[in-house]
């Protein structure tokens, strides 16, 4: 029988085509969408900005209840605010991609934006796209379909930096590869993935491939294959 709503957990490393492939598919099905990435990117921006020492995991803990995070879930337009602020463009800098990783290993910035992400999928009426790093293992771990995006460090660097518009592969790779190590060997909630959830290796795929795939995965789940 054909279910009404579906969560859908999309996982994997960056560079794999997560935000592309989440935000189509759920547009595409009539879901809703969201960006756990950017909530964490959103709650590092703040601390940057509020001069809270990123090297110090208790002053983090200490203020992660404050900044108050919005998140748009139309995936034809994404948006992002922290206390009223539009930070879509702030949370992309440099500055904030290289801090993310040591805020959002502090379980207090967890246990916060965890909550808020399960609370966004409960008030998502007709199912939900939700992209991250622990979504099928910790956040919805019993979302109705989990898929985990991989490709090959190559592939990831090629599209970082070309997405970066031609920063250097090499750097950029570098960078990709330093954030996942710190992402996958954190102690609470690492990224990983979940053990039924279907793996799909977008390195030889292309962006329309991965969609179609993932689209006909939601369909079967809901038609109750
Ligand atoms: O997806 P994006 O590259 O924007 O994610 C930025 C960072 O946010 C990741 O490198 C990771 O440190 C953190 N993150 C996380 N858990 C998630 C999503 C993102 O820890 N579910």
């Amino acid at each position: 029988m054909e279910r009404a709503t579906v969560i859908v957990a999309i996982d994997g490393p960056s560079g794999t085509g997560k935000s592309s492939t989440s935000k189509a598919v759920a547009a595409q099905l009539g879901l809703s969408y969201l960006d756990t990435g950017a909530q964490y990117r959103a709650i590092t921006w703040w601390m940057v900005n509020n001069g809270i020492d990123i090297e110090d995991p208790s002053a983090i803990a200490a203020v992660a209840g404050k900044p108050e995070i919005v998140s748009g879930t139309d995936p034809t337009g994404p948006t992002i605010t922290v206390d009223g602020t539009d930070v879509a463009g702030p949370i992309r800098t440099q500055e904030v991609t290289s801090q993310v990783s040591a805020v959002s290993a502090v379980p207090e910035v967890r246990a916060r934006i965890t909550e808020l992400q399960r609370s966004i999928a409960s008030d998502a009426e007709n199912g939900i796209v939700v992209e991250g790093r622990d979504i099928g293992t910790t956040v919805l771990p019993d979302a109705d379909l989990k898929i985990f995006l991989t490709a090959s460090p190559e592939a990831r660097a090629a599209r970082r930096s070309g997405e970066l518009k031609g920063a250097d592969v090499q750097s950029t790779r570098e960078a990709l590869l330093k954030r996942d190590a710190a992402d996958s060997s954190r102690k609470t909630s690492p990224l990983a993935k979940a053990d039924d959830a279907v793996e799909v290796d977008t390195s030889e795929l292309t962006l329309q491939q991965v969609i179609e795939c993932v689209v006909t995965l939601v369909e079967e789940k809901r038609a109750g294959k």
